[in-house]
């Protein structure tokens, strides 16, 4: 359960849009129904954020998450990787699909204790799967990915679009960080330095008559992009030209807005007011390009049902 909050806080972390309290609404319903094996067009999709770039989605039946991290953790690149699991545990409760954007720590860093507890498959790049492999998860788990496949699944299909990992800042420099990646599985463990980029994906899924799209980091190649039309996208906060580009491509009605938290910090610190600042700036510019988009700014583990 979410704290409660002050009506007064409340209302400035939703003053952008009055869709918020609608989905809050929406999701108090959805949740009081017993969900269907079988979704069908009028099943309702239920997204969960996760924090940083995660996701929890569930329809029917069907749990899937994207880039869950639940850590919130530095991973020291020459010291041995440890997921706190107590902390996975207290959030994520099963797990069909876990799809990887890219094998940052912060992106994948959980993906395969949640993917060994739950046996879940994973979708990820060659380094992602080498990493899962190295950490024990079951190599009939994985689907590995390389960009342009359309994936069916029993109740959901995906497109893997090809991206790229967006500007980092470094050193008081902004540029993307190299790509690296890892080919093979080796005899462990993980460490730091283990998570690599290894590719950025962008997941286009179809659940019944939603498309929705999801962007691990604030890259993307933009002829990619061209003539997908996604109706909700879960999207970092990109400056004002990227995110023009990227809306036109999609024409979304909603963006969820993410990666805009402190991920290192545990998600009981709460939001700092300066990152609150930054995307709220992104909204406002999302709304300056199109006014007719409904920008949600979510809260941590908060539920947005889909109807
Ligand atoms: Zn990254």
């Amino acid at each position: 359960m979410q704290p409660k909050i002050p009506l007064t806080k409340k209302l400035v972390l939703i003053s952008l849009t009055l869709c918020q309290v609608l989905n809050g609404w929406l999701v108090s319903k959805a949740i009081g129904q017993t969900p269907n094996d079988h979704p069908t067009e009028e099943q309702s999709i239920i997204l969960k954020w996760l924090g940083n770039a995660g996701w929890e989605i569930r329809y029917g039946k069907t749990t899937i998450l994207i880039d869950p991290f639940l850590t919130r953790r530095e991973a020291v690149l020459g010291a041995e990787w440890k997921t706190d699991e107590e902390s996975v545990l207290k959030v994520i409760t099963g797990a069909d699909y876990i799809f990887a954007g890219h094998s940052h720590a912060d992106h994948i860093g959980d993906l395969p204790f949640i993917a060994k507890r739950f046996g879940s498959k994973v979708i990820g790049s060659r380094t992602t799967a080498s990493i899962a492999l190295t950490a024990g998860v079951d190599k009939s788990q994985l689907v590995t990915i390389s960009g342009g496949e359309k994936l069916d699944f029993k109740y959901f299909s995906v497109q893997v679009i090809e991206s790229v990992h967006g500007a980092v800042m470094r050193g008081g420099r902004s540029r993307r960080p190299k790509f690296e990646e890892i080919t093979r599985p080796w005899a462990g463990p993980l460490v730091g330095s283990s998570f690599v980029e290894g590719g950025c994906y962008l997941y286009y899924f179809t659940f019944g008559k939603h498309r929705i799209l999801h962007q691990s980091t604030g890259g993307f190649i933009e002829d990619n992009v061209t003539g997908l039309r996604s109706d909700i996208a879960l999207l970092y906060p990109m400056n004002r030209n990227d995110s023009a580009e990227i809306l036109m491509a999609l024409n979304p009605k909603t963006v969820y807005v993410h990666h805009f938290d402190e991920w290192r910090n545990s998600i009981s610190e709460g939001l700092p007011e300066s990152n609150l600042r930054r995307v709220q700036r992104f909204a406002r510019d999302v709304n300056s390009i199109d006014k007719q988009i409904t920008v949600v700014i979510p809260r941590f583990l908060e539920t947005y049902s889909l109807e």
